[in-house]
């Protein structure tokens, strides 16, 4: 069995068509993709430069080779002119160098599942949040509290966030079609964006209902508001049971956001005992100031990071200026132009470059382009398209814009 470390696959579906064509092509059976550790097992005796070929028609890089010589990568992809190998690098420090980097970002991506019961668990989660956000909005407005309502609208986010996550999630991972070519990554932002509108929104609203409170305060009822934090604070211990039995990771984030909720809660019940013996109605109003200025504070980053990837921008942790350096250091490369980076979805990244060189040859071109993804390796790039400009005269050099 030899081994490859590849770059990430899309699924699983994506890795058993990858499999399937291997065996189809090769006529060997007997591959096997290892998801977890993203390692492809090859048979012995299938041919390893077939393999490499198909490999590099899917745009999939090669993260660790184990069968070269060398795993650098001008010993992988020997271009015309490159030096030889003893020339270029001493053995033992360059091994450590390529080890080093090839383990460092192979788990870097984040899984979530989302099966069978916690499925039901997150729906019944939405369902409470829902249903108690619009009795919230009921009920700050009879019990005249201004706290209650920007809790509402808190609840009401959270109610949507989780509803929208339980939508989208799996329409997120769709393959392309003809309607969305980039696949559809772009659905797991939906939810983030919708969500931060109704949470800025609503805060804005609640902001605007207790902001004239601080120069008149109100009576409020704090006998309706203390039932309802006992209530409140009994429903979020319920499903913060119920959901600390699963493991997913879905739920254990929902679990640490149950116990921030909670907080809030109790600190509405506390304030509600203050104003029973001293009638300091002006705490409502700032209990809800302060809790809206939290929302919008929470949701305002996240909306704009949302924004920022809807925009194309690139995204933070990759070094552009970096990858323009390395670009222009391959062999044979000379200029450079239309270089975009993008994200899908804070994850998963998209890049596109044209190059200019003096290569001819179809063959090199291939290496250039297997090259490049090599070096793109650190940066989460799931498609990457490489257009190669034959310049012998040299009269593109640099970054052209
Ligand atoms: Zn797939
Ligand atoms: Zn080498
Ligand atoms: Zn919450
Ligand atoms: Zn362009």
């Amino acid at each position: 069995m030899k081994q490859l470390s590849l770059s990430r696959l899309h699924c699983e579906e994506c890795s058993q068509g990858l499999i399937a064509q291997l065996e189809r092509t090769t006529g060997h059976t007997g591959f096997a993709y290892d998801e977890e550790e993203q390692v492809l097992s090859i048979p012995q005796d299938a041919d390893i430069d077939l393999v490499y070929d198909i490999l590099a028609a899917d745009k999939i890089a090669i993260r660790h080779n184990n069968e070269v010589a060398c795993d650098c990568v001008d010993c992988r992809f020997p271009l015309p002119g490159a030096h030889a190998h003893d020339a270029h690098h001493d053995h033992e420090t360059h091994d450590d160098h390529a080890h080093s980097h090839g383990h460092h970002h192979a788990h870097s991506h984040s899984h979530s599942h989302t099966h069978g019961n916690s499925v039901t668990n997150i729906a019944i989660v939405f369902a409470m949040n829902l249903i108690f956000s619009i009795s919230e909005f009921i009920f700050g407005a009879i019990l005249n509290s201004t706290a209650i309502f920007a809790d509402a609208v808190h609840d009401l986010g959270d109610a949507i966030s989780v509803g929208l996550a339980l939508v989208l999630e799996k329409r997120s991972k769709r393959h392309a079609d003809g309607t969305y070519s980039f696949g559809h990554r772009r659905f797991s932002l939906l939810g983030a964006l919708i969500t931060g509108l109704v949470l800025l929104l609503g805060s804005v609203f609640s902001l605007a209902r207790a902001v004239p409170r601080l120069l008149a305060p109100d009576k409020v009822n704090y006998d309706g508001m203390l039932v309802m934090a006992l209530v409140a604070i009994a429903l979020n211990a319920v499903s913060a049971w119920a959901l600390s039995r699963g493991s997913s990771r879905n739920e254990s984030m929902l679990n640490l956001h149950m116990l921030e909720d909670m907080l809030g809660w109790i600190g509405i019940l506390i304030m509600s005992i203050v104003m029973r013996y001293t009638n300091w109605y002006i705490l409502d109003p700032l209990f809800s100031i302060a809790l809206s200025c939290f929302i919008i504070y929470k949701a305002a980053p996240s909306m704009w990071s949302t924004l920022k990837i809807l925009m194309e921008s690139v995204p933070e942790n990759v070094p552009m200026e970096d990858i323009e350096q390395q670009l222009l250091k391959l062999p044979h490369v000379h200029g450079f132009t239309h270089l975009h980076l993008w994200s899908m979805d804070g994850q998963s990244n998209n890049f596109a470059v044209s190059l200019f060189t003096d290569l001819a040859n179809a063959q090199d071109h291939k290496l250039l382009r297997e090259r490049i993804r090599a070096l793109l390796m650190p940066y989460n790039v799931e498609c990457s398209t490489v257009e190669i400009d034959y310049d012998p005269e040299k009269r593109f050099v640099g970054k052209v814009r």
